[in-house]
């Protein structure tokens, strides 16, 4: 085959493997390379989302929350399932599977689409030359009309507490953990900390959360924040605000621990003893070795790939999609990235709405946002109606015995618009998405309560909040009281 593409894609997460096949879906000749290897030491597709992101953490979150559904609630609803245990080497053996099975599934559909998938490493050279580094080191330089860059991110590391691949880990190395810690830390309280603090917290863990910044989920509506502190303080997770850790030594012979020190809420010196600790600071763009000096891509200042509004760098020809590039660090913005970038190779007018994007955090109740919250519309200036329906009115959450949460839906004070929904509560990923389909049309608030919602479903506290926007909700008083 030539090693002449109209497509060569670096990086085969969810921007780019999407990317690859929408362009080969164009009639592209598209290549996709890949670096990244399985626990056998061969080459996977799937970047950190399948293979030690969204997925795998979702896998362990949903047994985890059977388990300790089982051993806490099944009772209240007249099953006796006597003495419940948990394997957790079961349960994460389970979870290589499903990666397994979806990573494949991408290898199937690169085959079924014509994208050849090259593993090994990408590096972009001056002139829409991308110089291949097969796994065995063989080297050689393929030529390209575009390139797509989506490599991704990884997690950041911290001098005050570094990995050794066994007290101290990251969120890879969480995914991996075979043994129930007794004390378990997390350094971080933002989403992927919450997350996997929460299997081990239901798996039985005693959960400990360092979080340095004083509010708590800051990116998030803060009605929404507050009632999730509470929600997650009864569960049992121990979240210290205000907290940053300046050390950590890991002690002990046989079994180890890990001391931590931090500064608390008062500023005064704290010490806190983990089994285990896991580090979940964030990520960060991942670009070592990709630039050649010439390759004439430029980064931003926080070393992200600079790109336009269309995902296009300032080297002609060459476009980078999903974490390496500014917004969210959510798959699904960097699929619709990938997407829009090979429609646009092709030819097509293809933007991307970077104002509707849904964020979920898969605790449990989840906790899902769109659109804009309270906090920036306030500071924007914009006067704005909300609507409030606690799940504790819905008769579907409190025949599932989930009856946490409330939705919160935001509308335009003049157009009644909606400018933002705010969930937490049972299946608020998939509810939010309802609004997401809304605000994407154009919906009133109004025109969400016109619509005939089924009964008795948790979407009916969708429904009840956009009445309540302006006054008309049935099913709960109205703060609002309009004719
Ligand atoms: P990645 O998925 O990081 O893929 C990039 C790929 O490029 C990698 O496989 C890497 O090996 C490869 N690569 C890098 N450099 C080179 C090179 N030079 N040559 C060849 N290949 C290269 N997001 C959600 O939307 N929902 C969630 O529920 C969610 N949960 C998460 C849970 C965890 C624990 C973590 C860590 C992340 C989670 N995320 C979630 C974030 C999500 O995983 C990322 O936003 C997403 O994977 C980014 O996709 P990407 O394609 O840009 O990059
Ligand atoms: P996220 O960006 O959602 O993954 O969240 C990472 C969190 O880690 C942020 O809320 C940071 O404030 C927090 N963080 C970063 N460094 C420290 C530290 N040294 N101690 C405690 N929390 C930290």
């Amino acid at each position: 085959m030539s090693d002449q593409y109209d497509v060569i894609v670096i990086g085969s997460g969810p921007a780019g493997y999407v990317a690859a096949i929408r362009a080969a879906q164009l009639g592209l000749k598209t290549a996709c390379i890949e670096k990244l290897k399985n626990n056998e030491g061969k080459g996977v597709n799937g970047g950190t989302c399948l293979n030690v992101g969204c997925i795998p953490s979702k896998a362990l979150l949903d047994s985890s929350h059977k388990y300790h559904e089982t051993k806490q609630d099944l009772a209240s609803h007249g099953i006796n399932t006597g003495d419940v245990a948990i394997d957790v080497k079961a349960m994460i053996g389970r979870k290589g599977k499903i990666v397994k099975q979806l990573t494949d599934g991408i290898a199937g559909l690169f085959k079924s689409n014509g994208v050849t998938a090259l593993f090994g490493t990408g590096k972009l050279l001056a002139g829409r030359q991308v110089e291949y580094t097969d796994n065995d080191g063989k080297t050689k330089v393929l030529s390209t009309e575009n390139v797509i860059i989506a490599t991704g991110s990884q997690p950041i590391d911290i001098p005050v507490a570094p990995l050794n691949g066994d007290t101290i880990i990251d969120s890879t190395g969480a995914l991996e953990i075979t043994e129930m810690p007794e004390r378990l830390g997390v350094i971080g309280a933002g989403v992927i900390g919450l997350e996997l603090g929460s299997v081990w917290n239901r798996v039985g863990s005693k959960v400990v959360l360092l979080e340095a910044m004083d509010d708590f989920l800051s990116m998030m509506d803060q009605q929404i924040a507050k009632e999730a502190k509470k929600v997650f303080t009864k569960q049992g997770l121990d979240i210290r605000l205000s907290c940053r850790v300046t050390a950590s030594e890991v002690k002990g012979r046989g079994k180890k621990e890990v001391v931590v020190t931090y500064q608390d809420s008062d500023g005064n010196e704290a010490h806190e003893t983990f089994d285990k600790l896991i580090v979940c600071v964030g990520r960060r763009p991942y670009t070592e070795g990709l630039l050649a000096p010439d390759s004439g891509v430029n980064l931003d200042e926080r070393g992200f790939i600079f790109v336009n509004d269309q995902c296009a760098t300032n080297a002609p020809g060459v476009w980078a999609v999903g974490d390496v590039v500014r917004g969210p660090m959510l798959a699904h913005k960097g699929s619709e990235e990938g997407v829009m970038v090979a429609e646009r190779i092709a030819g097509q007018k293809t933007q991307m709405n970077y104002d509707i994007i849904p964020n979920v955090i898969y605790t449990h109740p989840e906790i899902a946002a769109v659109g804009q919250t309270e906090e920036q519309l306030k500071q924007a200036g914009v006067s704005y109606n909300v609507g409030i329906f606690p799940f504790v009115a819905s008769g579907r959450a409190l025949a599932a015995n989930e009856t946490d949460g409330m939705v919160k839906m935001i509308a335009d004070a003049e157009t009644d618009r909606i400018l933002g929904c705010h969930i937490i509560g049972p299946s608020a990923a998939d509810l939010v998405q309802q609004v997401a389909i809304a605000m994407e049309f154009g919906s009133s608030a109004e025109d969400i309560g016109m619509t005939v919602f089924g009964h008795p479903t948790l979407s009916e506290a969708v429904h009840e909040a956009a009445l309540a926007v302006n006054g008309h909700a049935i099913h709960i008083p109205n703060r609002k009281k309009r004719k």
